[in-house]
């Protein structure tokens, strides 16, 4: 009784993700609400049951089903079905008031200015990075023996924590969205941080493959008074003391230069992991269309956000404000965002490699390789920007970044290779409107030549051999970290952008 229970609230949550998504890279189909289940059983049912992290046998549902059951199935499908069409939608996805968001987000930003203060060289983006790093080993290697090279970055604890796992192997994650939780720089000895991820992943186990959609909450930690480090040993991981790629025995001791990294010393290291929600994703939302959320919603600014363009203004000696907007906002903000979705609804990822940050390319080319494997297209015709808003300007050490709502509206559906429409509309125009954040290294000078986007921002050849990791096959520097030009580093729905 206990494994159907198990099972249906399995079965259950995979219903909740049959709430359909828009298709659009950074979009809905890469939210938590939507994914896909490939493979053998292909019905999103998932036959594995998730106890704290420990993935374990929970019986054989999808091979060989009980004829109740399936009745059951079909009734709670039902059920399940008639309750939503019932209900508004409102009742279903309870989002923080705008008024709530925003003092959420004030509080935030008040704690991480706290933490700018005692570490010059913190930087969000590089923050952001180092957790995708870890985050993706954390689970490509859980039951690997290259497990131990994350040992620097783990609590005793947590590097036991796949100890007792079944032989399973995950790969294709994809981490969505990191949000920021709390900062805690009080305490005398320690200095936490926390943040909610919401990631994809397949599970394989038994010739099976599951895609799920997860919901965890992070806590690192480091001593009182260290430094960030800089972008060489965040954007991937790394040895603290050297710098050579993170490869630790269990008892941290580095490969490369034998130094013994002490957990939180040097670098964050993650100290408490709780898994706030796992459901096995439902195979049909390429394909599934919900009305676009959020497009109506008051934009979000930034605080201060005069003192902020002023403030740019002086860094880069910009005279006439207008006059580099204008040529950011077309040249750059408009270029990029046509010429992605174009690359998207083309199937020509690769051919944005250069403006994209590897986190965004990455988890787009996911989305990218199931269209391919099914051979289908999502077309985006006419689309057309209608307004372009600048929110937020943040610079640290390292970075700045230029966060805009960009609206937009087009003709938004999927088609196979055959032309035959499987979502979305042709005639209904779709408008929405998202959040993107464009970053650069901070310190360069401004680009004012005319700029084009289709060249490589460093020696100026095509850009059309960047390969998966945005290194320029002409002149091999590494594009897609911002040290040339602009990148879109994270594309935000409106319906969940914070500020
Ligand atoms: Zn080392
Ligand atoms: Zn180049």
């Amino acid at each position: 009784m206990k494994t159907f229970l198990l099972a249906l609230m399995l079965i259950l949550g995979g219903l909740a993700c049959l709430e359909p998504a828009q298709a659009r890279p950074g979009g809905g189909h890469s939210s938590s609400s939507s994914g896909f289940s490939h493979g053998s059983s292909g019905s999103g049912f998932s036959s594995y049951g998730y106890n704290d992290g420990y993935y374990t046998g929970g019986g054989a549902y999808s091979n060989n089903v009980h004829p109740l059951f399936s009745l059951l199935v079909l009734l709670v499908i039902v059920i399940v079905a008639v309750i939503k069409n019932m209900s508004p939608p409102q009742a279903i996805t309870a989002r923080p008031t705008l008024v709530n968001r925003i003092r959420q987000q004030s509080a935030i930003k008040d704690q991480l200015t706290a933490l700018k203060q005692s570490d010059a060289n913190f930087s969000s983006i590089l923050f952001l990075d180092f957790v995708h790093s870890l985050y993706t080993k954390f689970y490509t290697y859980s039951t690997k023996p290259e497990f131990s090279y994350l040992s620097p970055f783990l609590s005793a604890e947590l590097q036991q924590h796949f100890q007792q796992a079944g032989p399973w192997t995950v790969n294709e994650v994809v981490i969505n969205g990191i949000k920021w939780l709390e900062i805690n720089t009080m305490d005398s000895e320690t200095e936490s941080l926390s943040v909610e991820i919401d990631a994809n992943y397949t599970l394989h186990l038994q010739g099976k493959h599951t895609r799920y959609a997860v919901d965890e909450r992070w806590q690192f930690y480091r001593q009182k008074g260290v430094l960030s480090a800089g972008p060489d040993k965040m954007q991937t991981l790394s040895c603290p003391q050297c710098g050579a790629p993170a490869h630790f025995t269990d008892a941290g001791v580095c490969d490369h230069c034998g130094s013994v990294v002490q957990k939180g010393g040097m670098q964050w290291y993650l100290e408490k992991r709780v898994v706030m929600n796992t459901n096995a994703l439902a195979s049909n939302v390429l394909v599934a269309y919900a009305e676009e959320q959020g497009t109506q919603l008051a934009t979000i600014k930034q605080a201060g956000l005069d003192g902020q363009i002023s403030q740019f203004q002086q860094q880069h000696a910009i005279s006439d404000w207008q006059d580099f907007w204008r040529e950011f906002e077309t040249g750059i903000v408009k270029a990029y965002f046509l010429a992605i979705y174009a690359a998207w609804s083309q199937r020509k990822w690769p051919s944005v490699r250069h403006l994209l940050s590897d986190r965004l390319y990455e988890a787009n080319s996911f989305w990218q390789d199931l269209y391919a494997e099914n051979d289908w297209y999502n077309r985006l015709d006419n689309l057309n920007i209608e307004q372009v808003e600048l929110v937020k300007i943040e610079t640290d050490k390292y970075y700045e970044a230029i966060t805009l709502r960009i609206f937009a509206a087009c003709y938004d559906y999927t088609e196979d290779a055959k032309g035959k429409l499987l979502g979305g509309s042709k005639k209904e125009l779709r408008r929405y409107s998202e959040y993107w954040t464009m970053v650069r290294r901070a310190g360069m000078e401004l680009n004012r030549k005319p700029y084009s986007i289709s060249q490589c921002p460093q020696c100026g050849a095509p850009a059309d051999n960047m390969g998966q990791t945005a290194e320029c096959g002409y002149c091999g520097c590494k594009i897609s970290t911002g040290q040339f030009s602009w990148v879109v580093f994270l594309i935000t729905q409106d319906e969940v952008y914070e500020g």
